[in-house]
């Protein structure tokens, strides 16, 4: 695969019809047809981080401590609304990452530093305790850190079994992780469980609440019920929440908390004897989007608690619309979840093959491969395409049913 740059520039107009042509066959996001990868609060909030985004976009993260002040002031009161949010201790500590996955990352490496510097054992390898339905983020951190993972199946509830985690545990395990909620089932885990067990044995906890983060808070505030799962448990020690999700931010943004300062202390990188001087990050990335920081502080100020909480009262509103439509089509969410995602099968019906049928009529499938079901991760960007996307999956549901539909159903694959 090899290709010429253009010998002479291309013209604005050019470039700009070209790319909108490459995207024309997209999966129509601006109508709701993704059920993950975009989210929406407003029309209004979207403009407004936009705006911001593009106001920072010459700034450059990498440069917030000696150059760009104004940056690093927005990206500490990020961190700081974060901590508060997720009631952290006043010793808490914490950073602004470009996702999800660089926050467990940066996380996993931070309590195996921990671990090694705690223990007197310098190279220890250590193990993380986690559920099977945590995400692949954990896998990757794993590989590039060389730890060893045991994900332990879940409870029948599809939340993690902390019995069985607790078996999992020995002499070189470093930490236990639980979702709020874990992407396939939208569960929330038994955080204050994890918790006790945490404080027993005398782990790190690690919740990952990257969909949970920005939303739980608010959704307990708009009066829904929301077992804890933040840092008022005792033995939470870390956690992800991602910003470009229910946060509602421009990508790429993302947030990783510390229970102490000391915890977080093991989390930046410092070289010391660079012919250029001493650098230090606190994060992988070392060039980092200034848009992305000012996108959110932009955000956060523009919805305040107030309007977080009336755009979580909108989605609890618009997930319980979606789950009686589906459920009225005989179909079934799986495990009760607190959030919103729903994950949504049948015994009766093979929902891979329907969501190939959706798939056909424009509809991007989310699905589950175990039990086979299809998932949705909700936002205001779904709330108008609810009557299309109930007509369609009745439809589709019912080629299946009558056996009229051939093939072997999508494959899972993000
Ligand atoms: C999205 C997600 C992540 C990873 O976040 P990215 O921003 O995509 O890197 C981690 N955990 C959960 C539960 C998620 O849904």
């Amino acid at each position: 695969m090899r290709s010429e740059l253009p010998v002479e520039g291309w013209p604005r107009d050019a470039i700009f019809r070209r790319m909108r042509e490459l995207s024309a066959g997209d999966v129509d996001w601006r109508r709701g047809r993704t059920p993950l990868y975009v989210f929406k609060a407003t029309d209004e909030v979207a403009a407004i981080g936009r705006d911001a985004f593009v106001e920072f976009f010459t700034e450059n993260g990498l440069g917030g401590r000696r150059a760009f002040h104004g940056l690093k002031q927005m990206e500490d009161d990020v961190v700081a609304m974060g901590l508060s949010l997720l009631r952290a201790p006043p010793d808490a500590a914490g950073y602004f990452t470009t996702g999800g996955s660089e926050s467990i990352v940066t996380a996993l490496k931070t309590c195996r530093d921990f671990a090694r510097h705690q223990r007197g054992h310098a190279t220890l390898r250590g193990n993380v305790v986690l559920p099977q339905s945590a995400h692949p983020a954990f896998t990757k951190a794993a590989q590039l850190m060389d730890l060893e993972l045991r994900r332990v199946p879940l409870s029948p509830r599809f939340r993690a079994d902390v019995s069985a985690m607790a078996a999992a545990i020995d002499a070189e395990t470093i930490a236990l992780v639980g979702s709020a909620p874990s992407f396939p089932y939208g569960t929330i885990d038994p955080i204050a469980e994890l918790s006790d067990l945490a404080l027993a044995r005398g782990l790190w906890l690690h919740v990952d609440a990257c969909v949970g983060g920005y939303l739980a808070p608010f959704v307990a505030r708009a009066g829904f019920p929301v077992p804890a799962f933040d840092f008022s448990l005792p033995g939470v020690t870390s956690m992800s929440a991602d910003l470009h999700k229910f946060g509602f931010c421009p990508k790429p943004a993302s947030t990783v908390f510390y229970r102490s300062a000391a915890h977080a202390a093991f989390q930046p990188f410092t070289m010391e004897d660079w012919p250029s001087g001493r650098f230090t990050t606190a994060t992988i990335a070392g060039t980092r989007p200034g848009g992305a920081v000012a996108g959110a502080w932009a955000v956060l100020h523009a919805l305040g608690e107030a309007g977080y909480v009336d755009v979580a009262r909108r989605i609890m509103g618009l997930v319980g619309d979606y789950r009686r439509g589906i459920e009225a089509i005989g179909l079934t969410v799986v495990a009760d979840p607190e959030l919103s995602i729903l994950c949504f099968t049948a015994a009766d019906v093979d929902m891979l093959k329907v969501a190939e049928r959706m798939g056909a009529r424009g509809w991007l499938p989310g699905v589950v491969r175990e039990p086979k079901s299809m998932h949705l991760m909700l936002s205001l960007l779904h709330e108008p395409a609810l009557p299309d996307y109930l007509r369609d999956l009745r439809e589709c549901v019912g080629e299946v049913r009558a056996g009229a539909v051939e093939g072997a159903g999508v494959s899972v694959k993000y």
